[in-house]
C-alpha cells in the first residue's frame, strides 16, 4: 500500500468534487481511519501531511495515541460504551459517536475532571438499522437539547454511517437527510450548539457525501488498504 500516494489521490479528488460542486475545499477535512492498522502506517500518513486520524476501538485508540511519535489530531468515531470513556480523556479532539444522553453525561464528567471541553458530534442512525449506533432522526432534536446543557461538551454537528449501497448514489438521500437535519437544528439557535460539521462519507462514497455537504470524510480502506 502506498499510503502517501493514496492520500495525495484522495486530496486531489476532494478538491475536484469541491470545485465541481461550488464548495471551498478548505471546508472539507480528511480523516484517515487507521483501525486495525499499525502505528507505523499512521506515522507514514502524518509524515505526508495528514493531520486528522480516526480510530474506532477505545483500547486500540488509546494505545496508538501513546505509540505514535508524531503530532496529530485524533478523532474517535466508533461505538462507545460509557465505562470506556475514561481511557480517551485528554487524548482526543473529537468524539463523533455520541448517540445517547448517558454517554454524553459520562464524557462531560470525564472532561470535567480536567476542567476541559471536548467537541462532539451526535450520531444519527438514518436507516434505523438495529446493527448500528445512533439516535433516530425523530429523537435527535430532544437529545441535542439535553446534551447542550452539559458544560464540558460542545456539539459541533452530526455524524452518520448510512446503510451501505454498492452504488454511492443509493446513499445520497441519507447524506442529504443528515444535512437537512443539521439545518433544522441550526435554525433553533440553541446555545452551545453549532452545526458546522457533517461527518459523513467513507472510502467508496465520500465524493457523493461531499456533494451533499460533508465537512469531515472518514476514509480507511482507500488510504491504508483492506482490513
Ligand atoms: C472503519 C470506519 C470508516 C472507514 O471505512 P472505509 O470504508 O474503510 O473507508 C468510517 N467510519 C467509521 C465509523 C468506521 O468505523
Amino acid at each position: 500500500m502506498d499510503i502517501v500516494a493514496n492520500i495525495t489521490e484522495i486530496q486531489k479528488r476532494i478538491a475536484t468534487v469541491c470545485h465541481n460542486s461550488g464548495r471551498n475545499s478548505a471546508e472539507v477535512r480528511l480523516i484517515a481511519v487507521s483501525k486495525k492498522k499499525p502505528a507505523e502506517d499512521i506515522e507514514a500518513a502524518i509524515a505526508a501531511g495528514q493531520r486528522l486520524i480516526g480510530e474506532s476501538y477505545v483500547q486500540e485508540c488509546a494505545a496508538k495515541i501513546d505509540a505514535v511519535k508524531r503530532d496529530a489530531e485524533w478523532h474517535f468515531i466508533g461505538a462507545l460504551q460509557s465505562n470506556k470513556v475514561k481511557y480517551l480523556r485528554g487524548k482526543i479532539a473529537m468524539i463523533h459517536s455520541v448517540d445517547r444522553l448517558s454517554l454524553a453525561a459520562e464524557i462531560d464528567r470525564q472532561w470535567g475532571k480536567d476542567d476541559a471541553c471536548i467537541d462532539i458530534l451526535i450520531q444519527v442512525n438514518l436507516g434505523e438499522e438495529v446493527s448500528k449506533s445512533g439516535t433516530t432522526a425523530s429523537e435527535l432534536i430532544e437529545l441535542v437539547r439535553q446534551v447542550a446543557q452539559l458544560q464540558h461538551v460542545h456539539i459541533k454537528g452530526l455524524m452518520a454511517l448510512p446503510p451501505w449501497g454498492a452504488d454511492p448514489e443509493e446513499v445520497r438521500p441519507y447524506f442529504r437527510q443528515l444535512r437537512e437535519l443539521a439545518e433544522q437544528i441550526d435554525a433553533l439557535g440553541l446555545p452551545n450548539v453549532t452545526m458546522q460539521e457533517l461527518s459523513m462519507g467513507m472510502s467508496h462514497d465520500y465524493e457523493v457525501a461531499i456533494e451533499e455537504g460533508a465537512t469531515l470524510v472518514r476514509i480507511g480502506t482507500a488510504i491504508f488498504g483492506a482490513r
